[in-house]
């Protein structure tokens, strides 16, 4: 390890111990930072990164609740503002019982990253709560979100953070929380994106980050003389990310061969195509079924319990690979099983799918490797979209908006490159990222001052 990273590793451990997701989110970026400190001293003297990886704010709550039978439940809601440099704080709302601080830092952090390589003015930050929403009723999910928003409406605004939507966070949810906050305020304002086309939201905001990841994934092929027609495509994830991934590999002429979630993955050697894909939605959609019912509308599909010790979704034969469900899902024996098998691609639709060691493995191998924070900035992106929809009181198309995301992830493509080129590392999409992006908060923050 550098001397840099050693520090910054020590430092980061010492005020966060037990933060092991927040860690290795900064462990992440540091080689690549210590490449731009070699050529900017000055941002080492200002104690830039130091900063970057302190949350500005981080509020923790109390929700309480009435479940269906009466009883009081409590939950644990958090908003973590880390990042103000460039714009309001941006990012999304997660609701899974895994929820605890180190989670939400390290998604605020790669959030920063990720969002200053929109070319949109949005800061980082990320929010939620360790409520299961599996298996509540409809009228749990609407008082559990009623309870949230009553306590975050005093933190959020459209020009101070701005949240949306993530995991067990989709349409439903976004709703709710924008009626409370419309209730409590009464103000009609762009305070969350994500929110129902006719109420202020964007078209193709569903659609945006798995649309974008496939976006972003041909643009790695075509740099490389390659195209996503006829690729066999690994897809984990069955949620929003993962259902529009499959909708537009279809479109592309690749060919989608799984889906997994929590209980379980499925594979189709026959490839899962638009008609299976709609029933894949009705599944999941409607109070998040098991992805295993498909095996009794498609009998040829395969379909296995997940062991999460070795995944073996990534030990199946395919070109291209698309983690869309979690944190790190895959590990370095995954990896080693992805390559083996000959794989020519990995781009990240969740975030940090795969932990360090994958990612050594995969580079290693010269696998094309993106990661999330520049594969899956569409989402964030039609997120920016939508506030400037909502500033100015717009509307925007579906072909405005399509042709919008595409420009912005070319253009995150180009700057991923082009970073990687200028600092020594040609091609390599995760060093561009996070020197581009590092580059550009480091200069807003030196230019505010000690704030
Ligand atoms: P959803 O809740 O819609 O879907 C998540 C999917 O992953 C579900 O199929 C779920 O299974 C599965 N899953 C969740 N947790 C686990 C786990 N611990 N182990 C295995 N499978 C799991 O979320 P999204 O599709 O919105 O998000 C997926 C990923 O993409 C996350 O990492 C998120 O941070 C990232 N992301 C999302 C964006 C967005 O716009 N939505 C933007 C950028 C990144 P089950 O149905 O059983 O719960």
């Amino acid at each position: 390890m550098t001397p840099l990273k050693n520090k910054i590793i020590a430092y980061v451990k010492q005020r966060n111990p037990d933060q092991n997701e927040f860690l290795q989110a900064v462990e992440e970026v540091v080689t690549s930072v210590s490449r731009v400190l070699d050529r900017h001293p000055e941002y080492d003297d200002l104690k830039i990164l130091e900063r970057m990886i302190e949350p500005e704010r981080v509020i923790s709550f109390r929700v309480c609740w009435q479940d269906d039978k009466g009883e009081v439940q409590i939950n644990r809601g958090y908003r973590v503002q880390m990042n103000s440099a460039i714009g309001p704080y941006k990012g999304g709302l997660r609701f899974h019982p895994s929820v605890n601080v180190s989670i939400l830092k390290f998604l605020a952090f790669e959030q920063i990253f990720k969002n200053a390589l929109t070319s949109l003015p949005m800061g980082g930050g990320k929010g939620g709560a360790d409520f299961d929403p599996k298996g509540k009723s409809d009228a749990e999910i609407m008082r559990f979100c009623y309870a949230f928003m009553q306590e975050l409406y005093r933190h959020i605004g459209d020009f101070t953070d701005v949240p949306a939507g993530d995991i067990g966070v989709g349409s439903r949810e976004i709703g709710y929380l924008f009626g409370m906050y419309k209730k409590l305020k009464n103000e009609f304002t762009g305070i969350i994106t994500g929110k129902g086309e006719h109420w202020g939201g964007s078209v193709i905001r569903p659609e945006a980050t798995g649309y974008g990841l496939i976006y972003f994934a041909c643009h790695m092929l075509e740099a490389n003389g390659e195209s996503l027609a006829g690729k066999k495509c690994l897809v984990s994830g069955a949620g929003n990310v993962a259902q529009f991934a499959l909708e537009k590999i279809i479109e592309m002429g690749g060919i989608p061969i799984s889906v997994s979630d929590s209980s379980g993955y499925l594979v189709d050697k026959d490839g899962i195509d638009t008609e299976k894909l709609d029933f894949i939605k009705k599944i999941k959609n409607k109070k998040r079924g098991r992805i295993e019912e498909y095996v009794d509308q498609y009998p040829d599909a395969e379909y296995h319990e997940t062991d999460y010790n070795s995944n073996p979704l990534w030990n199946i034969k395919a070109d291209c690979a698309f983690p869309c469900a979690t944190q790190n899902e895959i590990k370095e024996k995954d990896a080693q099983n992805l390559v083996a098998n000959g794989i020519q691609l990995l781009a990240e639709g969740a975030n940090m799918p795969c932990t360090s060691e994958a990612i050594g493995v995969l580079q290693e191998s010269k696998v094309l490797y993106a990661p999330g924070k520049c594969a899956n900035a569409g989402g964030v992106a039609v997120s920016g979209l939508e506030m400037t929809q909502n500033r100015m009181g717009v509307y925007w198309n579906r072909d405005d908006v399509d042709e919008k995301l595409k420009h912005i992830m070319k253009n995150i493509h180009e700057v991923c490159l082009k970073a990687a080129e200028d600092y020594g590392v040609p091609g390599n999409y995760l060093e561009g990222a996070n020197i581009f992006a590092f580059l550009k908060v480091a200069e807003a923050m030196k230019a505010q001052g000690m704030v």
